[in-house]
C-alpha cells in the first residue's frame, strides 16, 4: 500500500533513502524506517509517526552504501514502533519492505513459530524476513524466490543480507515496484516520484517478478527461476515537477495547474479536420468501436464519480447507453461480461487494487477493457488493452483535483469520438471542440477569484454537516464536491440529486445545515430553483454555484444566502467549471479546521490493498 525505496553505489545511503521516502510521503502512512549494510552487519532504524521522528532518532555518523527505506500503511497490527518495516530476521542476517498483504501469514507465522522462531512485530509482513532466512539457497535472490513460492497474496518488496553485500533483492506481485538505472547505481522504489532525482531511465517490474540489484547491473527472473527479458523505459518527469513551489500545499498547487493539466490531456486530440477527437492508444479501430452498445466506467472514490459524470457525457452525446459503478461492487457481484461492452477503468495512480482486479476480472471473462489513468506504464495501464492516459503530471495531494478534471475532459474526447461515429454533427463537434480550447482561460478566471472562496470558507467552516444537491451531471458535481469537503474538512457533507430532496434529506434541512446548490443556467433551472426554495422555506442556509443568470439572477438573490458565479461555457464541461470553486471551498474550510490538507488522516493516495 504505502511506500517502497532502496539504493545501492556510490553515495551515501541514508540521505538518498530519506529523501525518497520524503517523496513518498503524500501518499499517507503512519510510520517509517530503514536498513542499511554496515561491514557485515544490517543496521535498521523504524518509527513509528511522521518521517521526521525517524530522522531525528537516527545516530549522527551512520555510513552504509546499500539501504532499504519504508513508509508503512498498517493493515495487520497498529501503528507502533515494533511494528514499522524493516522487519529483520532473528539474527538480524536479512532485513524485508513490505507493500501489501500476505494473505497465508497467520499459517506461516504458525508453523514458523512451531519451528522455534520468535516474532518480534504483530505485522504480515514479518513471516518474509523468517521465510528468507529458513529459505536453503546460495544466494539472495534464490532465497528470496523460494521465499516467495509458499506466499499468498500482494506484494512489493525489497530485502538486503549482511553476507551479500551491495545487493538487493526486489519482487512484486500486485504492489508496484520500478527499479531505476543509474551511473554506477541502482534505486528501487514503489513509485517514480522518488527515483527522479537520480535517474529518468526506468524498469517497471511485472507480477510474478523477482530483480537482483547490484550497483552496475540488474537481472530479472520470474518466481519459476526463468530468465525475464526487461525493456527500460524513460520518464518524461523531472524533479520540479514534484516541487511545492510558491504554494503552501500540494492541494492548493494542483487546483492551480488546472488550466495546465486540462491543456496536456487536450493536447494532440482535437481534430480539427473532423471536428473529432484523435486518440491514438485505443487500439480500436472504427469497425470495432461502432459494435459495442453498451460502454461501463468503473473506478473507486473520485475517480468513480469521475466516471458517473463522464458516462453521462459518453451517453448523452454518443447515445450509447453508459453508466458508471464503484470497481469493487462490480467485481464482488459476478457481473456479467457482454462482447459488445466496452469497459472503462479509471484510476489516477494505475494501482487502485480494487480497480486493477475489475480489469483482470473483465479479462478473465473475455471482456474489452480500456484505462482511463495518469500513471504512465502504470499496473491498469498496462493490463489495459489501450486507452487514454490522462497526462495531467504528477498528483502528490492525497485527494485528487487535477486528475478529476482531467478525467472529465478525457471522457468527453472520448464521447466525442464515439459520437461522430454516430449522430453527432461535426458543427456540434465544432461546438464541442472550440468549448474544449477555450477551457483552460475559463478555469483561469475562476482560480483568479481565490480570495472570495477564501472568504465564503469562513462563512461555512463551524457547520458539522452539509448538503451538495445538484441534478444531472450537476449532481456529479456535488458528489465531487462533498467527497472532497468530507476528505480534507473532516466536515460531514452528503450529496443527494435535488429531485430526492423531498423524499428524505429535508427531514435534516435546518438553519444548523447548509446545503450547496449547483445551478448550471440549463433546462432544468426552474425545477432546481424550486428545490432551492424547499430548503429555504425550512431555514437552511443556501450557497449557490451558477452561471450568470440573466433575469433569473434575482429569483436566486432572494433564496440564497451566498452566490458563487462560474462563466458558462458547455454544457458537458460546464461541471469541470462549476467543481473548482468547491475544491476551494473544501480547500480552504480545511484550513479553518486546522486540517492537514495534504495528507487527512486515514486516508493514502493510491489504494493498491482491497
Ligand atoms: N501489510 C503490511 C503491514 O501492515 C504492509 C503495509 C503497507 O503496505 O505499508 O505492515
Amino acid at each position: 500500500m504505502c511506500g517502497i525505496v532502496g539504493y545501492t553505489g556510490k553515495q551515501s545511503v541514508v540521505p538518498v533513502l530519506l529523501e525518497g521516502l520524503h517523496q513518498l510521503e503524500y501518499r499517507g502512512y503512519d510510520s517509517s524506517g530503514i536498513a542499511l549494510q554496515r561491514g557485515d552487519r544490517l543496521a535498521v532504524h523504524r518509527r513509528c509517526g511522521k518521517i521526521r521522528v525517524l530522522e531525528s532518532d537516527l545516530p549522527k555518523r551512520l555510513a552504509g552504501k546499500t539501504g532499504i527505506g519504508h513508509t508503512r500503511w498498517a493493515t495487520h497490527g497498529e501503528p507502533t514502533d515494533d511494528n514499522a518495516h524493516p522487519h529483520s530476521s532473528e539474527d538480524g542476517r536479512f532485513a524485508v519492505v513490505h507493500n501489501g498483504i500476505i494473505e497465508n501469514s497467520d499459517p506461516l507465522r504458525a508453523r514458523l513459530v512451531e519451528h522455534g522462531v520468535h516474532f518480534a512485530s504483530e505485522t504480515d509482513s514479518e513471516v518474509l524476513a523468517h521465510l528468507v532466512a529458513a529459505a536453503d539457497a546460495p544466494t539472495l535472490l534464490e532465497r528470496v524466490r523460494l521465499a516467495l513460492a509458499e506466499v499468498e497474496g500482494t506484494y512489493g518488496i525489497a530485502v538486503i543480507d549482511a553476507e551479500s553485500p551491495g545487493e538487493i533483492v526486489v519482487a512484486r506481485n500486485g504492489s508496484p515496484v520500478v527499479i531505476g538505472i543509474g551511473d554506477k547505481e541502482m534505486l528501487v522504489a514503489s513509485d517514480v516520484g522518488a527515483l527522479v532525482r537520480h535517474t529518468q531511465q526506468v524498469v517497471y517490474l511485472d507480477d510474478g517478478e523477482i530483480a537482483e540489484l547490484t550497483p552496475s547491473a540488474y537481472r530479472v527472473i520470474t518466481l519459476d527461476a526463468a530468465p525475464a527479458t526487461k525493456q527500460s523505459a524513460s520518464i518524461d518527469w523531472s524533479e520540479e515537477t514534484y516541487a511545492r513551489g510558491e504554494y503552501s500545499h500540494y492541494t492548493l498547487k494542483e487546483i492551480h495547474e488546472q488550466p495546465e493539466s486540462i491543456r496536456r490531456t487536450l493536447r494532440g486530440r482535437l481534430d480539427r479536420r473532423f471536428q473529432a477527437a484523435h486518440l491514438g492508444g485505443l487500439n480500436l479501430d472504427a469497425r470495432e468501436l461502432l459494435n459495442f452498445r453498451r460502454i461501463k466506467v468503473l473506478g473507486c472514490g473520485s475517480a468513480y464519480i469521475s466516471g458517473c459524470i463522464g458516462a453521462r457525457i459518453v451517453e448523452q452525446l454518443s447515445r450509447v447507453p453508459c453508466d458508471a459503478e464503484p470497481a469493487a461492487e462490480f467485481r464482488y457481484r459476478n457481473p456479467v461480461i457482454e462482447a459488445d461492452t466496452l469497459y472503462l477503468a479509471v484510476s489516477q495512480s494505475g494501482e487502485t487494487f480494487d480497480t486493477l482486479s475489475a480489469v483482470q476480472e473483465i479479462k478473465r471473462k473475455g471482456g474489452r477493457v480500456l484505462g482511463v489513468v495518469n500513471a504512465v506504464g502504470s499496473s491498469i495501464a498496462r493490463a489495459c488493452d489501450g486507452g487514454v492516459y490522462l497526462h495531467a503530471g504528477p498528483e502528490i495531494a492525497v485527494v485528487s483535483t487535477k486528475t478529476f478534471t482531467s478525467t472529465i475532459a478525457a471522457l468527453a474526447l472520448l464521447a466525442l469520438h464515439v459520437g461522430r461515429m454516430r449522430d453527432v454533427s461535426v458543427a456540434q463537434g465544432k461546438r464541442l471542440l472550440d468549448a474544449l480550447d477555450a477551457l483552460p482561460d475559463a478555469i483561469q478566471t475562476i482560480l483568479d477569484a481565490e480570495d472570495e472562496y477564501r472568504q465564503m470558507a469562513k462563512k461555512y467552516a463551524h457547520y458539522d454537516n452539509a448538503y451538495f444537491i445538484g441534478r444531472n451531471l450537476g449532481f456529479g458535481v456535488a458528489m465531487e464536491g462533498a467527497l472532497k469537503l468530507k476528505e480534507v474538512s473532516y466536515l460531514h457533507a452528503e450529496a443527494y440529486p435535488a429531485s430526492e430532496l423531498k423524499h428524505g434529506p429535508l427531514a435534516l434541512v435546518s438553519p444548523e445545515v447548509p446545503t450547496v446548490f449547483v445551478l448550471p443556467d440549463d433546462d432544468l433551472l426552474d425545477k432546481n430553483l424550486s428545490s432551492i426554495e424547499q430548503v429555504r422555506s425550512r431555514k437552511g442556509p443556501v450557497l449557490a454555484v451558477t452561471h450568470p443568470l440573466g433575469e433569473n439572477a434575482e429569483r436566486l438573490a432572494a433564496l440564497a444566502d451566498d452566490v458563487l458565479e462560474v462563466p458558462k461555457l458547455h454544457e458537458y464541461l460546464d461541471p469541470i467549471l462549476m467543481l473548482i470553486p468547491l475544491q476551494f471551498l473544501a480547500y480552504f474550510i480545511a484550513l479553518e479546521r486546522g486540517c492537514d490538507v495534504d495528507q487527512p488522516r486515514n486516508l493514502a493516495k493510491s489504494v493498491t490493498v482491497e
